[in-house]
């Protein structure tokens, strides 16, 4: 099988090859998006594998099908770029890789809330420079601190399970209540009550039409004043603009962002000698109290293997049952 994998990096390249090796799969590296622009690379090719910004819509899907391409493999878990309905309509099968280590993302919220509040991004500037002040460093103890956590599937859940071990008062929302989350003693609230009780308030839901722009002005009022909001999952669950308005008025303490909704135009790539075209994004950075890092939650050796693995899996074996379940389309 000839598969012409997108949005590569060094790094996918690395752990892609090691896991294909020795097996029937022939992997050709494009560092580009698959997009409309990009699909016409895609000739003589049975399969694409794709990342969270390649633009999968119902033109490409229909361009790849032409093509010949009958399987598509997705090197991550969300799936709210891909039009799952055209890749139906034109018997393309989607995997995704459902659960590559949620611990990675969970774990790297939590860097986000340990940052924001002890302020080490700040600290490790000054120590640098000499400065050993302490003054505007001042941190809260999490323990005790009530917790809200949006979405507790597979990432909600291990980063619940971290925050009771910080002696947190865990209040989760989400359509499927975890029996194992509440007997660990998470309680499951309305979204209204957690809004109005957390200091903390973690997004682990999916992007989708019900999450789009979650965080609004209109759920900020319902917070606490000073609440700090963290993003791992996907950046359009935030209203980017209505958050800095409360970060204006205080309404947001922290912000913590490893996602932005216009990510794909900046996200994974170096673009330190370039201005960036995007002045809500530059506004953002500018805040003492707000940390963004790049999609990285998932960035972890572990993870990183995994995903390689599944992938692998998903194409030498598309057609047998136990790939069913990372079958989306
Ligand atoms: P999951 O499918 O295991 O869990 C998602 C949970 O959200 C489910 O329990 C679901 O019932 C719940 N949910 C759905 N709609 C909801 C709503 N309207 N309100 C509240 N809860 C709702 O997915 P996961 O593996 O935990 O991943 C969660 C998200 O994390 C993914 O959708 C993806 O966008 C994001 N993610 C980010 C990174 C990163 O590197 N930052 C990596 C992987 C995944």
């Amino acid at each position: 099988m000839r598969v012409a994998v997108f949005s590569c990096k060094p790094y996918d390249k690395r752990t892609l090859s090691d896991c294909a090796h020795g097996t029937s799969l022939s992997l050709s590296f494009f560092e580009s998006r698959l997009s409309m622009e990009t699909v016409k690379l895609v000739q003589d090719f049975d399969a694409v594998s794709c990342f969270v910004n390649d633009d999968i819509n119902a033109d490409v899907i229909a361009s790849l099908k032409q093509q010949g391409v009958h399987v598509i493999a997705l090197r991550c878990t969300g799936f709210n770029n891909v039009d799952l309905q055209a890749a139906k309509d034109q018997d393309v099968q989607v995997f995704h890789v459902p659960d590559y280590s949620p611990t990675s993302v969970a774990e790297h919220a939590v860097a986000l809330i340990m940052t924001l509040n002890r302020k080490t991004h700040r600290a490790y500037h000054r120590v640098k420079e000499g400065n050993f002040a302490l003054e505007g460093l001042m941190g809260f103890n999490l323990e005790g601190k009530t917790v809200g956590c949006v979405g507790t599937g597979r990432i909600g859940a291990a980063f619940c399970r971290i925050m009771k071990g910080f002696g947190c008062h865990v209040y989760c929302y989400d359509l499927y209540p975890s029996e194992a989350l509440i007997e660990l003693g998470c309680e499951y609230v309305s979204l209204e009550d957690l809004y109005e009780k957390s200091d903390i308030i973690s997004l682990h839901c999916p992007l989708n039409q019900s999450t789009h722009h979650l965080i609004n002005q209109q759920t900020l009022a319902k917070m606490k004043d000073g609440v700090m909001i963290i993003n791992t999952s996907r950046g359009a669950l935030v209203h980017a603009q209505e958050a800095i308005d409360a970060l204006y008025t205080g309404k947001i303490g922290f912000l913590g962002l490893d996602v932005y909704e216009q990510e794909n135009e900046i996200f994974f790539e170096d673009m330190s000698s370039h201005i960036i075209q995007d002045s809500v994004f530059q506004l953002m950075l500018t805040f003492p109290n707000v940390v963004v890092t790049g999609h990285q939650g998932y960035f972890t050796h572990e993870a990183l293997s995994h995903i390689a693995a599944t992938t692998v899996d998903n194409l030498l074996h598309y057609r047998t049952k136990e790939s069913q379940s990372r079958r989306l389309a």
